[in-house]
């Protein structure tokens, strides 16, 4: 058994993802009543709804609202798809405004079909492209990088270094970067990278779950925290070392969990975090 404390939940945020088979406001109500006080809203929650009144019932369940997530995608062969990338990031921005989140989480994107340094180029345009947006509305914006094995698709940016040069070669207090320990625990140079993003204040989230090992599904297998391989506590330490203090956010899709019955899921996942986070 582990000797270190318990954690308290004034920092736990959880993603709407995480409970993806409850709707918006049944996840407020039942985060609230289990004592979370941070929601981090996925995109696909808002659909159909007043994203005002939204932002409000949120709020009225005493839950900070600590980001949206996901803009980016700037990546495409094709000129006419990153133009329409370019409109849906500035939609994104309009959300997070009408919302009350002041972060977006930036999944950048890649084409299979050119080159990751064509993609790389291309997110370095789309997000200075849509950076006087994001200022004008006081919403910041986070590169994550995600794991090596989502380049062919998902993102070109892969490692917390590339993350960090992209972020200081925009050089905006409105440009940093999110640390999900999915994606960066193998990484030999997470300490030292954490550090070099705490210097330039660009660690702007920090998402956590666990690997699974084996993990059987590249995108929905994702554990619990304390059920696989990752050294949550040890990534935090270094985080909080580079002086950040903000919420800690589960961030689990699993097409394990979203099946059983999500208030069980719950409470499961704040013991997890009081013991492992
Ligand atoms: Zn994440």
């Amino acid at each position: 058994m582990s000797s270190a404390p318990l954690n308290d939940l004034s920092r736990l945020c959880i993603h709407t993802i995480t409970t993806k088979p409850w709707s918006i406001e049944e996840a407020a109500e039942n985060y609230s009543a289990e004592g979370v006080r941070g929601i981090t809203v996925w995109r696909d929650a808002l659909s159909g709804r007043d994203i005002r009144k939204t932002g409000d019932m949120l709020r009225q369940n005493g839950l900070s609202v600590v980001s949206l997530c996901r803009g980016g995608f700037f990546p495409s062969k094709e000129p006419l798809k990153r133009d329409m990338a370019i409109d849906d990031n500035r939609r994104a921005i309009d959300e997070a405004f009408k919302l009350g989140a002041n972060l977006i989480v930036l999944v950048c994107g890649a084409d299979p079909s050119q080159p990751l340094e064509d993609s790389r180029t291309q997110i370095y345009e789309g997000i200075s492209e849509i950076l006087a947006d994001a200022e004008s509305a006081g919403v910041k914006l986070a590169i994550e990088p995600l794991h090596p094995m989502y380049a062919d698709t998902r993102s070109a940016i892969n490692t917390i270094a590339q993350a960090n040069d992209l972020a200081e070669k925009i050089n905006s207090p409105f440009v940093g970067v999110a640390v999900d320990v999915y994606h960066l625990w193998w990484d030999p140079q997470l300490e030292n990278e954490i550090k070099r993003c705490g210097e330039h204040q660009h660690l702007m989230a920090f998402h956590i779950c666990d690997w699974k090992s084996p993990t059987v599904d590249l995108l929905n297998d994702r554990g619990l925290m304390g059920e696989g391989c990752i050294p949550i506590r040890k990534i935090r330490s270094w985080v909080e070392a580079s002086g950040f203090n903000g919420f800690i956010e589960v961030e689990i899709f699993s097409n394990i969990y979203w099946k059983q019955e999500q208030s069980e899921f719950l409470k499961k996942i704040i013991a997890a975090y009081r013991i492992h986070a």
